[in-house]
């Protein structure tokens, strides 16, 4: 990016991060995953239990190999040969984790964060049960305003993740989202979060680059 469009973003995250303060979230801003992984440090002490909603995010940045470093108790919904019970009671023990981390499908410029699941694990997490709720982002998923947001679900969220799951739906074949009635649908529970009690249970994490979808 050149430095004018550096300062669109900028500001676009400075607005986010203001909002965000407004409804009761805290928003920070880093450059890379080196001051990913410090921020993390600063928000969740040390030995406690941890668990992840599913996200490319996490992936792309290390999050996920971090979390298996030791630091921490982490409840690994990825583990290899893990059964399907195994993996259910997983998602069941993550509402009692001290830290919960995932990514969101879009943030808008009015401090809200907005979530379409299929299996509804990790949203039913960032709604309720962790005491701290880890939002990891690229500056590509902050949106103006709810609108945007669903808008941003339809056109590249789900149809993508459809994709990477290998689904047989029709935003597979066109590219965005058709509404569909397909066995597959991935996209079931529709979430905002507009404003929280407790100030420090959401942190949502802006990394200075694109990422996920
Ligand atoms: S509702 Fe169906 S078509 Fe739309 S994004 Fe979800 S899976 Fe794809």
């Amino acid at each position: 990016m050149d430095k004018n469009s550096d300062f669109i973003v900028e500001k676009r995250i400075e607005r986010t991060i203001e909002a965000l303060k407004k409804n009761k979230m805290n928003g920070y801003l880093v450059q890379d995953e080196k001051e990913l992984i410090e921020k993390i440090e600063e928000i969740v002490n040390e030995g406690s239990s941890v668990a992840v909603g599913g996200s490319m995010t996490l992936f792309e940045t290390g999050i996920i190999d971090y979390l298996r470093s030791g630091k921490y108790t982490f409840f690994d919904r990825y583990k290899e040969g893990l059964t399907k019970e195994e993996i259910k009671e997983v998602f069941r023990k993550s509402f009692s984790a001290d830290a919960y981390f995932g990514s969101s499908n879009a943030v808008t410029e009015d401090g809200e964060l907005y979530n379409v699941d299929g299996n509804g694990n990790r949203v039913a997490a960032m709604l309720y049960g962790p005491d701290k709720v880890i939002v990891v982002v690229g500056f590509n998923k902050i949106v103006k305003d709810l609108e945007a947001a669903i808008e941003r679900n339809r056109e590249m969220s789900a149809p993508a993740n459809a994709k990477r799951l290998n689904k047989a739906t029709p935003c597979v074949k066109v590219g965005y989202c058709m509404d569909c009635s397909s066995d597959d649908r991935i996209c079931s529970e529709y979430t905002l979060i507009r404003k929280q009690f407790d100030k420090n249970r959401i942190h949502v994490i802006i990394v200075n680059k694109s990422l996920g979808y």
